[in-house]
């Protein structure tokens, strides 16, 4: 069995991570793509954070209708920064037997390097990066191929979406309509809660 990991903040989720675990679910013939939102990610603080509680259902809410897709509490159950290596370890001790992907954006893959335990994460699953914001190929293949367990990386294509949560949140504060940028369900619960105000 072959399953996708997808990790983030989610803060909040958008069409631009639907369209990347749906992709990756097709050129991959995944089984299923989790979608895993970070308590503390390492790399980066998470801005304007709502509660992690609040980013879970924001998750919850983006998969709902889609079987395709689940949404895993595994990183908000552990206290301290999400290492993604953890994650995957516990996935991996789980279910020995599933192939696991872990689904990157081309700008994220090619920090990997720097990461908690790169080698660790490259021999508990294979990379799975699409191309994002223009980050080439070659650059991702480079910092990589560095790597023991790093040549087994695979690429999917998506098509360029330039949305980030960032420009999400921006949206919400400005007043603005953040519909068909995010599921619908998304919007309503971000309203309802008054949520990046
Ligand atoms: P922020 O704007 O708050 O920094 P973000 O939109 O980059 O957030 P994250 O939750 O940090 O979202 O991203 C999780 C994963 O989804 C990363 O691997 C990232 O590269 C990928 N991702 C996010 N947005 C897109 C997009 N528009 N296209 C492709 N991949 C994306």
């Amino acid at each position: 069995m072959r399953i996708g990991v997808l990790g983030g903040t989610f803060n909040p989720p958008h069409l631009g991570h639907l369209v990347c675990a749906q992709e990756a679910y097709i050129q991959l013939e995944l089984e299923r793509v989790i979608l895993i939102p970070a308590r503390q990610p390492p790399h980066k603080p998470v801005e304007e954070e709502p509660g992690a509680e609040h980013r879970l259902e924001l998750c919850r809410l983006a998969v709902e209708d889609d079987p395709r897709f689940e949404v895993s509490e595994l990183e908000l159950n552990r206290d301290g920064p999400s290492y993604t290596v953890d994650t995957l370890s516990l996935l991996h001790s789980s279910a020995p037997d599933t192939d696991l992907y872990l689904i990157l954006g081309g700008d994220i893959a090619a920090g990997l390097p720097d990461w908690h335990e790169p080698e660790r994460v490259l021999s508990l699953a294979t990379v799975a990066v699409a191309k994002r914001r223009g980050t080439p190929r070659e650059v991702v293949e480079q910092s990589l191929g560095r790597l023991r367990g790093g040549e087994r990386t695979r690429f999917f294509r998506m098509p360029r979406i330039g949305v980030s949560s960032t420009f999400i949140r921006e949206r919400v504060r400005a007043r603005q309509s953040i519909r068909y940028l995010v599921p619908g369900r998304v919007a309503g619960y971000i309203a309802e809660q008054g949520l990046y105000r």
